[in-house]
This record gives structure tokens, C-alpha cells and sequence, in this order.
């Protein structure tokens, strides 16, 4: 009688024990996969390839040595219909957890913060939907996550009944789909048949190696963290899920090894273009949660915690202009993290430099706001030293697998190590659970774009080209909607953001215009058509991309028209 309660609590040591021996020695399932990374997307991927069909016994290898909200990557997911597929599909467990956990503010309730404290803040507008959310203040987490897996299931029935998006940050992203791996591994644990693979996270380990081994698996070497130490990992299928940087990716395309891993190293060298988000620098200052505005009554306005706001400085300059950004959060209890996204010349990362100046600084630019009430001096000291992230390329690796001579083990790219870009477009997250999605339809043998029952693949290599072939166009029209999307939404300052922010607003303006003329025949800009989720990434940039070309055709039709008699008469002259 005792053993069933004990087993959740074994199987919660067995997912986070450092013994590959013990972990392994209670496994039975036959195939095994290590996948390199444990961001949101590589969780979601062990989920997935740990669950029948596939069952693998997978290890999940993940360089940081413990998951805790890390101000450096406080930004904040919004998983949209898109990447809630893969919770749709075959985790409704994580789809109720996303709507207990993540909020569902939206970017419309937008209150712009005015630089001038005589000036009223505009009032905030609230919707009906939204207030429903607030009617049980005391519900307790695990009661309201039963609630919204109940609706969610009714929502599941019908794709078109729920469209909502889930704004969440991403260490409670990362805790959810941990949380989701225990509650899994409990069910298995308690399981007489292991239909399920097990998932063994290893944390602390950074990526060293691919090595193909003889018995046709493929070995991953890894360096513990902490130690220094190293061990080894292998798997039949390796799954790359190790971010922009992928060092598995590297490993793929280095043409000095000789071994099948290298047999198109030139394909796994990632293209990539410069858009004006990429390279700008994002860190944030925390504030307190529902921290108060003084308004120009003297009163104070309470922020909202699922509330957007934007907060104007009283700067205008290139160098000194910046925008305090913060998005929706669900617990009202959480620091509410502010962003800063700038240039890299900015006076933030130039004069900015320690606690005093960064005071001095925020208190110049933002003077409504009494500082000292809501910021301590060891947060300005950490804010004016921290180093923040640089927004990335639009990138993608063209490879997005390589396979075994004997087709039966392989390494497949997913999420940002296949492909990366400035989060301006909000499909970061999305783009990686697209990844699995379509990995997981390949491995069935399932049409990957509907999703439609098709034949089981002859092999693991059969499925992983597969997955390749339909995903990659797939990737390379998501890379051309961030590089041409809304690059300019950070209000950069530079004289050349100022004029191509106006440029393509004109153009998605005149697009707009267009299709409301043409009673919706002529496509919006890609932006616009992104919004409809039915939409796959290549269908929104082939229909933006048809609009282009009958705009290129009426230009030349129009050139022609006024010059082209000039032009026939000069080359007659000339003949
Ligand atoms: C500054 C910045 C801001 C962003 N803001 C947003 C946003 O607002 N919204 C949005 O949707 N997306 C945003 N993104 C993009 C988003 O972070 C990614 O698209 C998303 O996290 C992809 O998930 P992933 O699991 O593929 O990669 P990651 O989240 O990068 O996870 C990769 C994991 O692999 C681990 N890893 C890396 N190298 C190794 C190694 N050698 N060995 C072992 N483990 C390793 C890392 O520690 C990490 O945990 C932002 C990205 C950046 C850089």
C-alpha cells in the first residue's frame, strides 16, 4: 500500500538525479534520443518524443545549472494559436496550464504613458472578457487550472472557438513544461505498461560533442558545468535545440570531420540578413508589482498587471529617446519587469555605467515618476551593469537534418538552433513549437502541413527528410516576414529608422487601403496577413508576395505608358 504513493516522489528523483546508470537501468523502452538545449522548445520536443508512437527514452542536456527568473532573458512569450498546435495536438494538460498561467492582456489595451507630469494619463479602457478573469481574486491556482482545463477541453473540440493568445514569461514557460515532464514521468512511474518513455533532464551540461558510434547511434559528449567533468550520451536521434548560437549546429557544419554527421556541412552555415531590429540591446529595470503613476491630479494610477503600458521619456534626441516597454503578466504578485530596447550607441549602455548615474539618468528622462519609491540602489546597480541581450540576425540553418548511412539514427535541428530573428514579428516561441509539430507529423508518417493521416515512413531517415523538405520553405518565408514584417516597432531613433518606420508604414498603410478597395482580393502586407493563424508562414509571404508583384506590374505598365514611346523613338533613331 505504500509503494503507489511513493512512486510519483521516485520518479521526481529519477528526472532530476545526476545517475545516468540508475535513470537508465529502469528503462525499458528500446530507442533512446538526446536533445541538446532545455529551452521551451526542447522540452516541448521531449514531451513529444517521449510519448507514443515514438516512446523514447530521451535525455534532455541543458548547459544552465538551475531554472530561476533571470532578469538578463525576462522577456515575456506570447503564444499564439500557432504555437498552441502542439498543447492541441497532444497536450491539453500544458494548454491548461497556459491559460491558468499566462496572461491574456492584450497589446490594444496600450496606455502611452506621457512624459509630462501636467499631463493627464489617458484613461484605461477595460473589456467585458477581461473582467471576468478578476471576479475570483481568492481562486486558489490548482482550482482555477481544473476550471480552464475544462474549458479549454470545449475549446478543443472546435479550432475556431479558441483564437486567444497567452502572454508568459519565459521562466514560468520553462516551469510549465517542467511541471507538465513531472506530472508525466508520476503518471509513468505509476504505469504497469511503459508505453511512455522516460525523460531524464540533466541540467549543468554544455554540449561538447557528436560522435557516431559503432553499434549506429550517436554519441553526445557533454562538460558538467560545475566539475568540469565529462560524460557521454547516446541516442539514435539528436535533436538540436540549443538556441541561435547551436553549437551542435556548428559541429554539423564543420568540414574537418569526416564522419556522416559532415556529409553537408555547408548546408547546416546559417544565412542571414541584417533587419533594423537586429543588434539592438534589451535589459530591464524591475519594478515593483502594481506599482502606482502619479498622475497630473497628484493622484496615483495603479498599474494593471494585465495591462500593456508604454512610458515616454522626456528625451527626443538619437542617443537619449527610449520608450519604458511593459507587457502583461499574469500573477499580479510579480515584479513587473520594464524593458529598455535601444540602439547600442544609446546613453544607456554609453553614460549609463553604475546605481548613481542610472538614477540620475531615469529620474531626468522620466521626472513623473518618485524613483526612490519604487527602485532600491542594488537594482540600479544591477541595471547599469548588466550587459543585456542583443536582438539576433534573421537567420536559418538550410539543413535541418542529417541521417545515418543505415537510416536508422539522425540529428534534426528544431526551434531557434534552426532559425532565428529580432522578436518584433512574436513568433520566436511559435515558430519552435511549429518545429515539433512538424517533426512529430514527419515521425508519424502524417501530412505536416494539415496534418492529415499518410503513410508510416520507411525509417527514421525517411521521416527526418521528410521533415526537412516541407519545413525548410516553411522556415525560409518566416525569415523574409521578420526581415521586411515591422523591424521598426521599437521606435528606434536613428534619422534612417525614422524614415524607413514611414516608409513601410506608408507601404502597410497603402496595402490596407487596397485590400479594403478590393473588397479583401488584394492581400494586405505580411504583418497584417500573419495575424490569421490558418495561414502557414509560406502562404502569408506567397500572398504578400503577389500584392508586390501586381504593384511591380502596374509600375512598369505605368513607365511604359509615359516613357516607352520616348524609348521606342530613341532606339529607332539609334537603329
Ligand atoms: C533578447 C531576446 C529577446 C527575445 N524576446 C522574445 C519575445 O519577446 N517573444 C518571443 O516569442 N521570443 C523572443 N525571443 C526569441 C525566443 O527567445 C526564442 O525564439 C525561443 O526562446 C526559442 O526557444 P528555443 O528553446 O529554441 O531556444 P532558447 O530559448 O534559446 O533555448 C536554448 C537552450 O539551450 C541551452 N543551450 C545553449 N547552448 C547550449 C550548449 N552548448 N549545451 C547545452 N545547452 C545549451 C540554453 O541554455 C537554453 O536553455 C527573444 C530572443 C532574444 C535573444
Amino acid at each position: 500500500m505504500l509503494l503507489p504513493p511513493l512512486l510519483p516522489w521516485l520518479s521526481l528523483f529519477l528526472l532530476w538525479s545526476d545517475s545516468p546508470t540508475l535513470a537508465l537501468s529502469l528503462s525499458d523502452a528500446p530507442k533512446s534520443a538526446v536533445i541538446v538545449g532545455g529551452g521551451p522548445v526542447g522540452l516541448a520536443t521531449a514531451l513529444t518524443l517521449s510519448n507514443p508512437p515514438h516512446s523514447y527514452d530521451v535525455t534532455v542536456l541543458e548547459q544552465a545549472s538551475v531554472e530561476q527568473y533571470d532578469p538578463t532573458k525576462a522577456y515575456l512569450y506570447n503564444v499564439n494559436p500557432r504555437g498552441q498546435v502542439w498543447m492541441k495536438e497532444h497536450f491539453p494538460g500544458a494548454l491548461a496550464k497556459l491559460q491558468a498561467r499566462g496572461s491574456q492582456g492584450s497589446m490594444s489595451r496600450i496606455t502611452i504613458v506621457p512624459a509630462d507630469p501636467q499631463t493627464p494619463i489617458p484613461q484605461i479602457k477595460t473589456l467585458d472578457r477581461y473582467d471576468t478573469t478578476k471576479n475570483n481574486p481568492q481562486q486558489d491556482g490548482e482550482a482555477e487550472e481544473a476550471e480552464v482545463e475544462q474549458s479549454s477541453s470545449v475549446a478543443l473540440k472546435d479550432d475556431k472557438v479558441d483564437t486567444r493568445n497567452y502572454w508568459i514569461p519565459r521562466h514560468s514557460m520553462i516551469c510549465l513544461l517542467e511541471d507538465e515532464i513531472k506530472e508525466q514521468e508520476a503518471a509513468r512511474m505509476a504505469s504497469s505498461t511503459k508505453q511512455v518513455g522516460a525523460i531524464h533532464l540533466k541540467k549543468d551540461r554544455k554540449f561538447a560533442s557528436l560522435t557516431p558510434s559503432e553499434d549506429g547511434t550517436v554519441k553526445v559528449a557533454v562538460q558538467e558545468v560545475t566539475t568540469g567533468e565529462t560524460e557521454t550520451y547516446s541516442g539514435s536521434l539528436i535533436v538540436a535545440a540549443d538556441g541561435f548560437n547551436s553549437a551542435v549546429r556548428d559541429c554539423l557544419a564543420d568540414d574537418k570531420q569526416t564522419s556522416w554527421l559532415q556529409t553537408k556541412p555547408a548546408q547546416f552555415r546559417v544565412k542571414r540578413w541584417k533587419s533594423p531590429a537586429s543588434g539592438l540591446r534589451m535589459k530591464v529595470i524591475q519594478m515593483p508589482p502594481g506599482f502606482g503613476i502619479p498622475d497630473s491630479d497628484g493622484t496615483l494610477k495603479t498599474t494593471e498587471n494585465e495591462y500593456t503600458y508604454a512610458i515616454r521619456p522626456t528625451f527626443t534626441g538619437f542617443n537619449n529617446f527610449v520608450s519604458l516597454g511593459l507587457l502583461p503578466v499574469k500573477d499580479p504578485s510579480m515584479i513587473r519587469p520594464a524593458n529598455v530596447i535601444t540602439r547600442p550607441d544609446h546613453d544607456i549602455w554609453t553614460k549609463v555605467t553604475d546605481g548613481p548615474t542610472a538614477k540620475a539618468w531615469f529620474s531626468e528622462a522620466y521626472p513623473r515618476f518618485h524613483w526612490d519609491d519604487y527602485v532600491d540602489d542594488a537594482e540600479w546597480d544591477r541595471f547599469a551593469k548588466a550587459a543585456g541581450t542583443t536582438f539576433p540576425y534573421c537567420q536559418y540553418s538550410p539543413g535541418l537534418q542529417v541521417t545515418g548511412p543505415q537510416q536508422t539514427s539522425g540529428v534534426a535541428l528544431v526551434g531557434d538552433a534552426a532559425h532565428a530573428f529580432p522578436p518584433d514579428i512574436g513568433q520566436g516561441i511559435n515558430a519552435g513549437l511549429c518545429d515539433v509539430v512538424a517533426l512529430d507529423r514527419a515521425l508519424r508518417g502524417k501530412d505536416i502541413i494539415t496534418g492529415k493521416e499518410g503513410e508510416t515512413p520507411a525509417n527514421l531517415g525517411a521521416a527526418l527528410k521528410e521533415y526537412e523538405r516541407v519545413q525548410g520553405p516553411q522556415i525560409r518565408s518566416l525569415i523574409r516576414i521578420s526581415r521586411f514584417g515591422f523591424p521598426y516597432q521599437y521606435r528606434q531613433s536613428w534619422f534612417r529608422d525614422r524614415v524607413g518606420r514611414l516608409l513601410l508604414t506608408s507601404n502597410i498603410a497603402f496595402r490596407m487601403l487596397l485590400n479594403k478597395l478590393s473588397f479583401g482580393k488584394i492581400p494586405p502586407s505580411c504583418i497584417v496577413l500573419l495575424q490569421n493563424s490558418q495561414l502557414t508562414y509560406r502562404q502569408v509571404m506567397r500572398r504578400a508576395d503577389l500584392t508586390t508583384a501586381a504593384f511591380c506590374v502596374v509600375l512598369l505598365a505605368f513607365l511604359w505608358a509615359k516613357f516607352g514611346m520616348m524609348l521606342m523613338n530613341i532606339i529607332g533613331l539609334a537603329i
